[in-house]
């Protein structure tokens, strides 16, 4: 289970839904499972059908979160027209295990948020509690 603070999960939305037609991507940090900052990644590759963050931009945010005594918890990236859960490609690319991986889609008129656990080929939803 992901906690989110509502701010950070309406801005989850808000920086998706900006970026549409493309996908957009970010990072979430906090310690203990629950969520303290939201970082809003570039999406290199400015696609509607897939993502990938600018490698020196990753690095300085995780930095960041190290300067602030917290973990990487989540990355999140948005589905413009595909439902919420891994691509292939999302699976083969989830490196980290013990990250959550919150996929928003705009398939629908209202926004699907789903949290995963990747591990290997092997995926978990996860819940997400949204925290006033
Ligand atoms: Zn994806």
């Amino acid at each position: 289970m992901i906690r989110i603070p509502k701010t950070i999960y309406d801005e989850i939305i808000s920086y998706t839904n900006s970026k549409l037609p493309n996908e957009a991507c970010g990072i979430l940090a906090g310690i203990n499972n629950l969520v303290k900052k939201i970082y809003k990644m570039r999406n290199v590759e400015e696609s509607p059908e897939s993502y990938l963050m600018d490698p020196h931009e990753q690095i300085r945010v995780m930095k960041d979160i190290r300067e602030n005594n917290m973990k990487m918890l989540a990355i999140f990236h948005s589905h413009p027209k595909t439902p919420a859960r891994p691509s292939a490609k999302d699976i083969n690319m989830a490196f980290y295990d013990d990250v959550f991986y919150i996929i928003v889609s705009f398939m629908n008129k209202i926004p699907d948020v789903k949290a995963f656990k990747i591990i290997g080929k092997s995926v978990t939803l996860e819940k997400i509690l949204i925290e006033d």
